[in-house]
């Protein structure tokens, strides 16, 4: 796949799981790349480590999505550091599951505040730069469950929709600036936030996947860095779906 030299790319959620794969991946594509964490520093120092080994600039920073000051001085330390953020993507993210009649405040807004907020914050920062160069590309990772909905996951669902409404309607805004905006939504994938899920629901889960498995965070990675690169160049606004066909 043809990408634009070595543009810089910004992965929120970048220590563990999809966005670790992108991390990995972006910079197998040649992209100097800087990630950020909420609290996993050592494996994020780790990835630093391994990334480095590609031959490319990296970095990462304990960023905290929900604190758009933090997001706007993480973004503007970046810049200043790498050259102007070229793709953005939004992996950080957390579910905190229960049916709605048992949900608590706090959960609700926990789980907003990062997926959706969060989103809001990493995309707000970078998008007046792509604007102005006419440049860049924007790909959000949302869910299935933001399409479908999925039970004892009210709260994530509709962060995931937010996601999606809002990456359509940014698309819009954008396009005529050269600056594309997708989304990303994965079924289950294998990484932490699907370990915990018991022996016997997983099963049941799977039942319902076409392919019969758990998909790789490298798989979403790979449709990520598709998204990223110039053979998208026409790929704006649009919803893909990687689930091992779990919604058809
Ligand atoms: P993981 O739990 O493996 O990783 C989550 C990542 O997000 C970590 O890097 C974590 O940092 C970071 N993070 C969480 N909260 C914050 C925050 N407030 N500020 C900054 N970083 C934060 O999750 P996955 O890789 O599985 O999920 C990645 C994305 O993919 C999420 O948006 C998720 O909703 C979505 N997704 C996942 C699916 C799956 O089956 N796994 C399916 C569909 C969508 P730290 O390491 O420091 O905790």
């Amino acid at each position: 796949m043809e990408h634009e030299g070595r543009g810089v790319a910004l992965v929120s959620g970048g220590s563990r799981g999809i966005g670790r794969a992108a991390v990995l991946r972006l910079a197998a594509d040649g992209f100097n790349v800087a990630f950020c964490y909420r609290s996993a520093g050592e494996t994020a120092r780790l990835l630093e480590k391994e990334v480095a080994e590609l031959g490319v600039r990296v970095r990462s920073d304990q960023v905290d999505v929900t604190d758009a000051g933090s997001v706007r001085g993480w973004v503007s330390e970046v810049e200043k550091d790498f050259g102007p953020v070229e793709l953005a993507v939004t992996s950080a993210g957390i579910t905190r599951d229960n049916p709605l009649a048992l949900m608590s405040d706090a959960d609700w807004h926990a789980v907003l505040d990062t997926n959706l907020d969060g989103v809001y914050h990493v995309c707000r920062a970078v998008v007046f730069g792509m604007m102005k160069r006419k440049r860049g590309s924007i790909v959000n990772v949302s869910s299935v469950s933001g399409v479908h909905g999925n039970p004892t996951q009210t709260n994530y669902s509709a962060s995931k929709a937010g996601i999606i409404g809002f990456t359509k309607a940014l698309a819009k805004e954008v396009g005529k600036y050269g600056v594309r905006a997708n989304v990303v939504a994965p079924g289950l994938i294998e990484t932490d936030m699907t370990a915990g899920v018991g022996e016997q629901a997983m099963a049941r889960m799977l039942g319902s996947v076409p392919l019969g498995r758990l998909g790789r965070a490298d798989e979403v990675a790979h449709l990520i860095s598709y998204l990223a690169s110039r053979d998208a160049g026409y790929v704006t606004g649009s919803v893909f779906q990687i689930d091992g066909g779990i919604t058809i």
